[in-house]
């Protein structure tokens, strides 16, 4: 019996453990293969079947030497009648060839003339193939590219790849052939419904059409489809077993006092919009529940995150727990402490931890949140370093962190213990089909419409050539008493040349506006910081040079007009964040977008659909559709998953059907372990070992 129990655990497990073998499993691949392919992060047998023919060579058509075409990849099968080995160095070997049609030589720089003889047997029929050039009136073959006397092989079509250093095609088609050939047959995982939508067909199956070189291109095929969708779905599978899991945690749950929610309402000189209020709810939910929150609030720019998020901690803290509320840059930390401690006067504790705070003072602190005498701390990433220990952690709120991968989230939900709810928020729309993929790990809540008092933001470009005018423009509105960002160009990501550009710029606009110009930089020390923005904020100056570290999250009511340099250097989403940072007053704002040169047809394209829109999720979906989806948010670094197949721009129907497909498992309640395969196939991340 146990024979039989352990065969079978061996049949299972090798089906899908081929696939993930080492390389060197594989015939004719040693170390060199390996180690160059590991170069291309190609690690084991499964990343190998994504090494997709780029085009191919039809070698079954040969050509006669007299229906040669100069300048094309052509095969030929021709009969070797000469040598000529020159012994002078730098010129190469010759073989002159013939069919029965004409003549032909073949070239051969940088070889041995063994090689040669080897590879072009006299009076032997030898298929060749590569670019035909002419040269002193013959036909010639320079280091013709694949060469074979089995006739088995020349009818066969030869893919070509894009080839990695050192790794010829010959030797792609030969590891990949022999995968195709060894293929397991796995179980299929998806559901009737969901193979239906593929014309049934199996992953093997689509895999081996896949590798058919009359199918490169055809993305509409069921197998191209289908391939997409496993890997779109076993990225959400990952991500809802994640939030599953977060969410099975049993907790105390909060009493969320709605008299005193209303008090705080009553005292702010704005009623919340709709969707704050419907967040709002969500978020009360969540902490009334006896299970674990963990929740991301996504709202655009300015639509008022901050006072939902507040409220929910004020919640909190009216339930007897302390809450941790993060920033990323320690001006919004202090920003939003200032805005905590007029929104709450003298009713609850609050406390700033800086990385300036002086030691006795932050000794002091600690000392506090340990006592459970703080309700509530803001700070940067410092208020979680490990000397830093909470009596009753309620809940943890992280602002502007939308560049937190899957596994950063994920520790951070470990971080405050079970009774810890946790809420993320973000200014960073990202396209619908992207939520699952980025955001699936969470619940999400988002704040659409924004406050009704907001006006549009006037959006221009301008050339830089042109600075005049856009001086001029500034002139008016100081004499109208508003105030001016101008955020300084990024160079090459060099803080140096960041650095150097916006002192330039502050030295030049301080000669035109004398006594009105402040500076600030990467370098500013941390309390000129906050004495300048606070200075800008008691309307002590009028234009605040900067480079993009007003990027995130602070408000000045008082500005209303940004100047934007070297606007190109920018996505659209990151402009419109940028531009995000005025217009939160009642007067009309403007944004000036600068340009070196003339812009592109597609730069203007994508200019216009920011002058058109104020809507971040619009701005977001659009620039997809231009520039892809691969660094539109700077989504990179964030260790999204990168899709070898699927897009979501020409597949979103793929994405949406995996989401619903994987809301049904989520209702269902099902099994997932049949869905092992997948996972352990193409989601290799640490976080599935505690899932699969
Ligand atoms: P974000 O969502 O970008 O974090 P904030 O929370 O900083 O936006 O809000 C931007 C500004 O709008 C703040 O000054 C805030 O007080 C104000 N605000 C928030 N909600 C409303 C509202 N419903 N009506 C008017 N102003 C609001
Ligand atoms: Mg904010």
């Amino acid at each position: 019996v146990i024979n039989i129990i352990y065969y079978h655990f061996m049949t299972n497990k090798s089906n899908y453990e081929y696939l993930l073998s080492d390389l060197t499993k594989l015939k004719g691949v040693g170390a060199k293969t390996t180690n160059l392919l590991k170069k291309k992060k190609i690690n084991n047998i499964f990343d190998l079947l994504w090494k997709l023919p780029k085009s191919y060579t039809d070698r079954s058509r040969s050509t006669k030497i007299k229906d040669l075409k100069i300048g094309e990849n052509q095969t030929i099968t021709i009969i070797p009648q000469k040598y000529s080995f020159p012994r002078v160095r730098n010129l190469p070997n010759k073989v002159s060839c013939a069919d029965e049609t004409g003549e032909i030589d073949c070239i051969f720089f940088n070889s041995y003339e063994g090689y040669v003889r080897k590879i072009l047997p006299l009076k032997k029929e030898i298929t060749i193939s590569g670019k035909i050039g002419f040269f002193r009136n013959k036909y010639q073959l320079t280091n013709p590219k694949y060469i074979s006397e089995d006739s088995s092989l020349i009818k066969q079509k030869h893919n070509t790849y894009s080839l990695t250093d050192g790794i010829s095609e010959k030797i792609y088609n030969k590891i990949i052939n022999q995968i195709i050939k060894n293929l397991p047959t796995l179980n299929e995982w998806h559901s009737d419904n969901i193979l239906n939508k593929f014309g049934k067909i199996k992953w093997n199956d689509a895999i081996v059409e896949l590798h058919k070189p009359e199918n490169i291109g055809n993305y509409k095929k069921n197998f191209y489809q289908r391939l997409a969708f496993d890997e779109i779905f076993s990225t959400f599978l990952v991500n809802s077993e994640i939030r599953k899991k977060i969410k099975k945690i049993k907790k105390k749950s909060k009493l969320v006092d709605k008299a005193k929610q209303d008090k705080i309402l009553n005292k702010l000189e704005f009623t919340l919009t709709k969707d704050q209020f419907k967040t709002l709810e969500e978020i009360n939910n969540d902490l009334s529940s006896t299970n674990k929150m963990f929740r991301l609030l996504q709202g655009d720019v300015g639509s008022g995150k901050t006072i939902v998020s507040l409220l929910a901690a004020y919640n909190t803290i009216n339930s007897g727990f302390q809450v941790a509320f993060m920033a990323p840059t320690e001006i919004l930390a202090r920003q939003h402490f200032n805005f905590a401690k007029k929104l709450f006067s003298n009713q609850i504790n609050i406390e700033l931890i800086s990385g300036k705070s002086e030691y006795k003072n932050k000794k002091e602190i600690l000392k506090k949140l340990a006592d459970n005498q703080i309700d509530i701390i803001f700070g940067t990433h410092a208020i979680f370093q490990k000397k830093v220990f909470f009596k009753n952690l309620g809940l943890i709120i992280i602002d502007e962190q939308h560049k937190f991968g899957v596994n950063q989230r994920k520790r951070l939900s470990d971080k405050g213990g079970k009774d810890c709810d946790v809420l993320l928020m973000t200014a960073t729309p990202i396209p619908r089909t992207l939520t699952m993929t980025l955001y699936g790990d969470m619940d999400l809540s988002i704040i659409r419409e924004k406050p009704k008092s907001r006006k549009p933001i006037k959006t221009y470009s301008k050339l830089e050539s042109k600075i005049d005018d856009v001086i001029k423009f500034i002139k008016k509105e100081i004499k109208s008493g508003n105030q001016i960002f101008w955020v300084c160009p990024l160079i090459e990501e060099s803080k140096k040349l960041d650095h150097s550009s916006a002192v330039k710029k502050f030295e030049y606009l301080n000669k035109i506006f004398p006594n009105q110009v402040s500076l600030l930089h990467g370098k500013t020390d941390l309390e000129d910081k906050e004495v300048i923005l606070d200075n800008f904020l008691k309307k002590k100056f009028q234009i605040l040079v900067s480079t993009t570290i007003i990027e995130v999250g602070i408000d000045f009511p008082n500005a209303n007009v940004i100047i934007i340099e070297n606007a190109n250097k920018f996505g659209l989403s990151q402009l419109h964040q940028l531009r995000g940072r005025v217009g939160r007053g009642d007067k009309d704002s403007t944004c000036i977008l600068m340009f070196k040169s003339n812009l592109s047809e597609n730069a203007k394209k994508r200019i216009n659909i920011l002058k058109e829109s104020n809507d971040g999720f619009y701005i977001s979906e659009e620039d997809m559709k231009i520039r892809g989806f691969g660094d539109i948010l700077g989504f990179k670094q964030s260790g999204i998953k990168n899709f070898k197949l699927a897009d979501p721009i020409h597949n979103s129907d793929l994405f949406l059907l995996a989401e619903k497909e994987i809301r049904r498992i989520e209702m269902d309640n099902d099994n997932i372990s049949k869905f092992k395969p997948l996972i352990k196939l193409y989601d290799r991340a640490d976080i599935i070992n505690d899932i699969a």
